[in-house]
């Protein structure tokens, strides 16, 4: 019983990172200006290929400015997913507007057909502008979230969002490095298709600057925008002139220091991820009642979350799942609870929501750091295997 804890997602710090925080701290750049910020910028417009980038405090602080720069007020409504991590959601309320939420299809991802339908049963269109017959609010964007590492079905929610003049806004935080390898979009990745894409930096997220974010978008105009907001909107910077009610959002020359070695090695993280999937999947297979989630065909994804899907056949509940794998070590985690159903959302509008439920009580997500042994993914998938198995479960285990 002396294994050690496998946790359920963290930071692997093996490259450049001490390099170049000792660097940073040498030269005594390490607060919101410095070299590292402009490079890190830059290197991660170059890997997702968008004209831009703008680097934040954090994933959540991103999408509020990105909801900002497009305008988004008190009268207006945002569509958001509810199957999500709440900061899909909240910026929407910082700006004072509504959400209304919408289902997930399979992917787990905003349901395309449903957003179109809810547009076409439930909104006016008129002269370009959406409104809610209900509230007779404007509809001022989509938040698309790309659950896991998936990607959202673009193809789809871009048409729907051109047919309706939407911006998109694609909360992209669990989804760098993920991109189309064939169909319309080929060669396009996460973050990158709608008029602001958001990446996070998390200590749970891919790769990470401690805590940090990024703003990417193929618009210089509204890129140079949300730098302006993040700095205070600070138009004059001698004489502290100011035009707008703006914020302190900016990255640190220390986080862009790990950002930049973290980013040198995201392909190999995403490389060893996508090795420890196909084991996972292989032992998870044969397991009756146990299914790992597949990510979308048409892409590549980053593999950031690996989730099974726990059926009654396994024998045991998700909870007692989660409960075992705890006294074994190995650290896992039920899926974010829907969001209308949180407090403060409770009296939001909540389209036709359907399939997020059924989702919600059956996923659980395994380890998946980046530098996940295949030791440790063994060690998983025997657990798994032998949980399924009554007999050789010591009963002083329950
Ligand atoms: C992590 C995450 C965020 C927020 O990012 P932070 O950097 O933690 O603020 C937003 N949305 C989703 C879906 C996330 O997983």
């Amino acid at each position: 019983m002396s294994e050690n804890f496998i946790p359920l997602s963290k930071p692997s710090l093996q490259g450049n990172e001490l390099k170049y925080v000792t660097e940073a701290i040498e030269t005594e750049w390490v607060s919101t200006a410095g070299p590292f910020i402009q490079s890190f910028e830059e290197n991660t417009a170059d890997y997702v290929n968008s004209t831009g980038a703008v680097a934040v405090q954090n994933g959540t602080s991103g999408l509020h400015i990105a909801l900002e720069v497009i305008g988004t007020g008190r009268e207006d409504e945002v569509i958001v997913p509810t199957l999500t991590f709440i900061a899909a959601v909240n910026p929407v309320k910082y700006c004072g507007a509504e959400p209304v939420f919408m289902d997930c299809d399979d992917s787990l991802c905003l349901d395309p057909n449903k957003l179109e339908k809810f547009f076409e049963k439930e909104c006016e269109f008129s002269k370009g502008i959406l409104r809610n017959k209900a509230t007779k609010k404007q509809i001022k964007a989509i938040v698309v979230v790309h659950v896991f590492g998936n990607m959202a079905d673009m193809e789809s929610i871009l048409e729907v969002a051109e047919k309706y003049n939407l911006p998109v806004i694609e909360d992209a935080t669990e989804a760098i490095g993920t991109y189309y390898k064939k169909g319309k979009h080929q060669g396009r990745y996460a973050g990158t298709m709608g008029t602001f894409g958001v990446f996070s930096f998390n200590g749970n997220k891919i790769m990470t600057t401690g805590g940090g974010g990024m703003i990417v978008s193929n618009d210089n105009e509204l890129l140079a925008q949300a730098r302006h907001l993040i700095t205070q909107a600070k138009s004059d910077p001698l004489y502290y002139t100011h035009d707008q009610v703006g914020y302190n959002y900016r990255m640190t020359n220390l986080q862009a220091a790990l950002g930049l070695a973290q980013l040198e090695q995201l392909e190999s993280f995403i490389e060893t991820k996508s090795i420890n999937y196909s084991h996972y999947q292989e032992a998870i297979k044969k397991i009756p009642g146990l299914e790992l989630f597949s990510f979308r065909s048409s892409i590549r994804p980053n593999y950031w979350f690996y989730a099974i899907k726990v059926q009654s056949e396994y024998g045991l509940t998700r909870r007692e799942l989660i409960d075992s794998l705890e006294q074994e070590k190995i650290q896992a985690r039920p899926i974010w609870d829907l969001i209308h159903h949180q407090q403060p959302y409770k009296n939001a509008q909540a389209y036709e929501i359907e399939k997020a439920p059924i989702y919600l009580n059956l996923i659980v997500n395994i380890p998946c750091s980046s530098d996940l042994s295949s030791r440790d993914v063994e060690r998983v998938n025997v657990c798994l295997a032998k949980l399924n198995e009554p007999t050789e479960m010591g009963s002083d285990q329950y």
